[in-house]
């Protein structure tokens, strides 16, 4: 698995290559991301994505029982949110989400969070949206991807 640049994106076959999108693109934004969560629900790993990179809040809807979850700690931040549905270039609705977390040095606190996605339909891998969060104890965190 390895990711493919072709023109300005980059596409990957599978969920893993989210990961390797998400560290170079956090070491770039100079808070490297070092720890990483799937995205799960029951009956399976696409979803619908709901994003407000601003107010730092994102809802996934499973693509198959349109169950809703706010990912990481989004809940304490819908009230503010304006969230919009993402798309991929190619039209798709649908994704796979991989969040990435970079934590402050020496200490299990969250400083930056990168949200990651893969489009099945054509491979794209691209982080969506990426924003600073305060989180004490990224394992709980990413416990609620
Ligand atoms: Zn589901
Ligand atoms: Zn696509």
């Amino acid at each position: 698995m390895a990711l493919q640049k072709r023109g300005k994106y980059r596409y990957g076959d599978g969920q893993a290559d989210i990961r390797e999108e998400i560290a170079r693109y956090s070491k770039a934004n100079e808070y490297p991301a070092h720890h990483f969560a799937d995205a799960v629900c029951r009956c399976g790993r696409t979803f619908r994505l709901l994003l407000d990179e601003d107010e730092g809040a994102a809802v996934r809807i499973c693509a198959a029982c349109s169950d809703e979850h706010p990912i990481g700690d989004s809940g304490d931040f819908l009230a503010e949110a304006e969230l919009d549905e993402c798309a991929c270039p190619c039209g798709g609705e649908r994704f796979e989400i991989t969040v990435g977390v970079s934590l402050y040095e020496g200490s299990e606190d969250v400083r930056w969070l990168y949200l990651g996605c893969r489009c099945p339909n054509c491979g794209l891998v691209a982080v969506y949206g990426d924003w600073k969060n305060e989180f004490e104890g990224y394992q709980q965190l990413l416990a609620r991807v």
